[in-house]
């Protein structure tokens, strides 16, 4: 099994607490074939054990059988404070099939649940699964999420709702607070076997340096910068980037309040609980550098090992000085490619930076505005570029589009293998916080099928698929605002 610590500080034996009448809510045969799972021509497991396994009701299936589940012990720092110990609250880890862990995420109480019921509700539960098979296929790194099991048990939020138990699939849930978990209790001998453990499974290539430790923290900074310039590049805010919700091999993980931008509002803030914006849009690549700050803590001790306290210090603040750097580089990458730009000239991140100025004093909708940029043409007229009509300052924009013509001509390529290029990584659909609370709203009268619809569609978040055009619109103005918090 991946996660091999053992020990009372480091995790607890943990059966899932079973939920009355369990039933399928979802089902993802993408993430399935991921642990080799056999299917019936319904898309669901064609072993039936496998939904009471899903539920937490039982921990056999006719081919496996999970006798050690186990809740982990993390801390943290949340919205930039101490917290103490956290700890798998409400997940419990099955065990591993070929290479990936089996996580269910809201299967009762653990002993790191403190006030909370170990539970998970069926709202929340629909979000993380379509968001993290969404990110999957828009190919940034994510937890995955095999299944939604529903039951009518009720669970108290804000009001009563009803639990879901969300199965969650990863090569490791190991977090940046599994770190500051043993840094905090100075359990050096823990530190280095998590270390170790991740270098073993995951960054086996550190072992070829001369300080394999101090690798595998830049490679954890590399592998986080890499994945918040993708979230940039896609609109995607997480809404709660928290240490204890940071990902130690890079993936998205943990979903709650997220939101991929509607329109561009570089301050966005997704998080309704989050008051302060400290997790808006524009703080994300900052956020993860300061949670890559406290790694660097966990990562002392172990630094301190071979080269002393003073030396350790200096060679951890110099690795994490490369964080913005590997950043700026992914970034810029990223902007390019979404201007459909495959040279480099110095002046293409002023280009990039007034641009999306632009759309945030008028409000331009982030994806389709990129997506319908594919369709310029090299010797187009600036006024009949449509796109235009979105701007409120004219000329501003005009001039944009007269320097990015010129940006392009400067180019080889034709338009159509641009347009190719740009719609491969501008992507036409993706989860709009409208496009799934309708797939919830209809969930909670136990209607499942919009939560498939969006599944398929977001599995092809590239490709035209013209008849779902309205699922690639803004939502309507007359719409209310979806507002998500951390209830969950
Ligand atoms: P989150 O904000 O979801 O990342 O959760 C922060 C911490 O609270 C983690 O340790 C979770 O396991 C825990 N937690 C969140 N919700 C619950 C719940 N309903 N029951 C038990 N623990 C929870
Ligand atoms: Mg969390």
């Amino acid at each position: 099994m991946a996660f091999t610590l053992s020990g009372d500080d480091a995790c607890q034996i943990t059966h899932p607490s079973p939920i009355p009448h369990p039933y399928w809510v979802a089902f993802s045969p993408s993430a399935a074939k991921l642990i080799q799972l056999n299917l019936a021509p319904s898309g669901l497991p064609s072993d039936p054990a496998w939904l009471e396994l899903l539920a937490g009701n039982s921990l056999a299936t006719s081919t496996h059988n999970f006798s050690n589940p186990i809740a982990t012990a993390y801390s943290g720092h949340q919205f930039g404070v101490w917290a103490g110990q956290l700890g798998d609250g409400r997940a419990i880890l099955l065990g591993e099939i070929n290479g990936q862990e089996l996580q269910l995420k809201g299967a009762g109480k653990t002993i790191y649940s403190r006030m909370g019921d170990g539970r998970a509700v069926l709202r929340s539960s629909i979000r993380e699964f379509l968001c993290s098979e969404a990110m999957f296929s828009l190919g940034i790194p994510t937890t995955r999420a095999l299944a939604i099991v529903g039951s009518e048990l009720a669970v108290r939020r804000e009001t009563l709702e009803t639990a879901a138990v969300c199965s969650r699939i990863a090569p490791s849930f190991i977090r940046i607070g599994h770190f500051e978990h043993f840094a905090s209790l100075q359990n050096i001998a823990r530190l280095k076997e998590l270390a170790d453990l991740l270098i073993r499974d995951h960054y086996y290539d550190c072992l070829q340096h001369p300080d394999p430790y101090l690798e595998l923290f830049k490679q954890i900074c590399v592998r986080n910068a890499k994945l918040v310039a993708q979230w940039q590049a896609v609109g995607f805010c997480h809404g709660v980037l928290n240490s204890d919700n940071i990902s130690a091999l890079g993936l998205t993980m943990d979903y709650g309040p997220f939101g991929f931008l509607d329109q561009f509002e570089i301050d966005h803030i997704c998080n309704h609980s989050d008051q302060g914006g400290r997790y808006a849009y524009h703080r994300q690549p900052q956020i993860m550098h300061w949670n890559m700050a406290c790694l660097a803590s966990g990562f002392l001790p172990l630094i301190e090992m071979t080269h002393g306290e003073s030396k350790a210090q200096t060679m951890l603040r110099q690795a994490l000085e490369e964080f913005p750097v590997a950043y700026a580089q992914s970034w810029q990458a990223l902007f390019r490619q979404k201007l459909g730009l495959q040279t480099q000239d110095e002046q293409d991140v002023a280009l990039i930076e007034r641009l999306l100025q632009a759309m945030h004093d008028s409000k331009v909708d982030f994806t389709s505005f990129f997506r319908q940029l594919s369709q310029i043409e090299q010797g187009q007229a600036i006024d009949s570029i449509s796109l235009r009509d979105h701007f409120i300052d004219r000329s501003l924009i005009d001039q944009w589009f007269a320097d990015y013509l010129a940006r392009l001509k400067a180019e080889s390529s034709n338009d159509f293998t641009r347009a190719q290029l740009m719609n491969g990584i501008n992507p036409k659909y993706i989860l709009r916080n409208h496009l799934a609370q309708a797939a919830i709203d209809k969930a909670q009268q136990h209607d499942f099928s919009e939560i498939k619809v969006l599944l398929n569609l977001l599995s092809k978040p590239y490709d035209e698929q013209a008849e779902f055009d309205t699922y690639a619109l803004p939502p309507p103005a007359d719409l209310d605002k979806v507002e998500v918090s951390c209830s969950s």
